[in-house]
């Protein structure tokens, strides 16, 4: 089987892009294929993604008034939804497998910055109900939850993070550990059993950065049966490419095994260029990428989706 055919058979599942930000204000049709940006509809069918995470984003600046924000950006998305039968947005793994055998792209629902809830857990119900199926306690900045990558608060995870974590889990919700200060991650990890993700996170130890994780956490998070979802954003893999794209993950299978690693694009959460992954239809590039290095296609598929698929699976219970 070479590249292109093996990555149209295998389930594509990106664990992370901001596009949902551009739906809400208007900046673009995502019904439309176009240069701008890295993920529209067309382009996410020639990429061959079969379910995309799609990030409601709560910037710090909606502090106090995140619910209202994130409220805002389900309705967006739902109205994209309903417009749309190419998009279908869905809640469990037999779904994604459902509406990718039709050609259809599965939207899961996630958000990045526990501020959506204004530290009331019963607003997490709420976001449940609205199909929410993941969600990161912070964003790089600490809030009322836990401290972030780049600001330290409280010491780590607040009583308050962990009961929305107790919730979260309680509900079916895949708590996301990506951009988490060190010590917030120790908290969170003590508290969770059985899987987490870090959706958008690389390797330290390749590319030292705040936002990528050292060998102890990338451990911790195998421990637990988690995935790492590879983030394409230059800053995080070291130079816009293709290139330094595929080194992390092949530096994550040398520290995790192929069980854990995952994708987790970033689109439209950056600007950069990156070679030969312009955009969300140029990810084949990276299944021949993965086979020119020498990957088994089983490893290939299970970096491409199904490890992300059976992390969903066990916390949604379907
Ligand atoms: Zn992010």
């Amino acid at each position: 089987m070479n590249a292109l055919a093996l990555h149209r058979d295998a389930t594509v599942v990106d664990l992370h892009s901001d596009t949902i930000l551009e739906v809400e204000s208007g900046t673009r049709d995502i019904a439309v294929r176009s240069a701008a940006g890295h993920i529209d509809l067309p382009r996410l069918r020639e990429g061959g993604v079969d379910a995309q995470v799609f990030a409601l984003f709560v910037h710090p600046h909606f502090t106090g008034q995140g619910f209202g924000r994130v409220s805002r950006l389900l309705d967006a998305f739902e109205r994209l939804d309903q417009q749309d039968d190419r998009l279908v947005r869905v809640t469990s793994v037999a779904e994604i497998e459902r509406v990718s055998r039709t050609g259809r792209i599965a939207a899961v629902l996630a958000v990045e910055n526990g501020s959506a809830i204004d530290g009331d857990v019963a607003n997490l119900d709420r976001l449940y109900a609205r199909g929410v199926r993941m969600m990161s306690l912070t964003w790089n900045n600490s809030n009322d939850l836990a401290d972030g990558a780049v600001e330290e608060r409280h010491g780590g995870l607040t009583p308050l993070g962990g009961a929305v974590i107790a919730r979260m889990l309680g509900l079916g919700i895949v708590v996301d550990v990506s951009h988490l200060s060190e010590r917030s991650f120790w908290d969170v990890m003590g508290s969770v059993r059985g899987p987490v993700v870090a959706t958008h996170s690389n390797a330290a130890g390749l590319t030292p950065h705040r936002r990528n994780l050292t060998d102890d956490q990338l451990r911790e998070i195998k421990k637990g049966g988690g995935v790492v979802g590879v983030n394409f954003y230059p800053s995080f893999t070291g130079g816009p490419s293709l290139r330094a794209v595929l080194a992390h993950i092949e530096y994550l299978v040398n520290v995790m095994g192929t069980d854990h690693v995952a994708l987790g694009s970033d689109f439209d959460g950056f600007s950069q260029a990156v070679e030969d992954l312009e955009d969300v239809s140029k990810l084949p590039n990276l299944t021949a990428g993965l086979i020119e290095r020498g990957h088994a296609p089983a490893d290939i598929r299970k970096i491409l989706g199904a490890n992300a698929l059976r992390v969903f699976r066990q916390v949604w219970g379907r």
